[in-house]
């Protein structure tokens, strides 16, 4: 299976497709997991994308789209992924596009978390505190002052790739605001309801 989360920082992808991973068997592919590895390794990568990181803001395409590439060549993507904070503009999914069609593979999904903004800064100040309890590292992209800047880089770049994906019919929206349970269940019916391509 081949699908792709959508919807703005703090909205529960990330969260959602791990449990995706535990019942699926396929990887999660998270853009933000990849650029953040390769800051922490100070790879070529990781030094361009740093300072638009920490300020809440997008990295090039052309880096994002490269990693991408470079990732679902990899052994355990070959059956199946489940794309995490990618495409984040059209330019994006239009390269995923040409990916899958170079090896004739198809998406079989792309999920949609409908959520309220105004609740997401909320959310985030919650996530980051419950990092910091557990003794994990809190991202410095979860201060209140950056995440606006990511809802608004989310709104101007990122909220015209869902309407791509609804035109091709290809889009499933999800109530993003219940508990992370339900939300599970919801996305569950969701992918029973397709027809997933080999
Ligand atoms: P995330 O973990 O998905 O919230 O991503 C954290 C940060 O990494 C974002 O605020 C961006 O700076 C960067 N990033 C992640 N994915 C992408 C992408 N597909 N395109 C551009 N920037 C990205």
């Amino acid at each position: 299976m081949r699908l792709i989360f959508l919807g703005p920082p703090g909205a529960g992808k990330g969260t959602q497709a791990a449990r995706l991973v535990q019942k699926h068997g396929i990887p999660q592919l998270s853009t933000g997991d990849m650029l953040r590895a390769a800051v922490a390794a100070g790879t070529p990568v990781g030094l361009k994308a740093k300072a638009v990181m920490d300020a809440g803001g997008l990295v090039s395409d052309d880096i994002v789209i490269g990693i991408v590439a470079d990732r679902i060549e990899e052994d355990d993507a070959k059956t199946g992924f489940i794309l995490d904070g990618f495409p984040r503009t059209v330019a994006q999914a239009e390269a995923l596009d040409a990916m899958l069609a170079d090896k004739g593979l198809k998406l079989d999904v792309v999920l949609e978390l409908d959520v309220d903004q105004s609740k997401l800064v909320d959310r985030i100040v919650k996530r980051a505190e419950e990092a910091k309890a557990n003794g994990q590292p809190v991202r410095k992209d979860d201060d209140p002052e950056v995440f606006k800047q990511r809802l608004e880089a989310y709104n101007r770049d990122t909220a015209v790739v869902a309407p791509f994906y609804r035109e091709r019919g290809q889009l499933k929206v999800v109530d993003g605001m219940k508990s992370i349970d339900e939300v599970s269940a919801d996305i569950d019916s969701a992918l029973d309801a397709i027809e997933v391509a080999g």
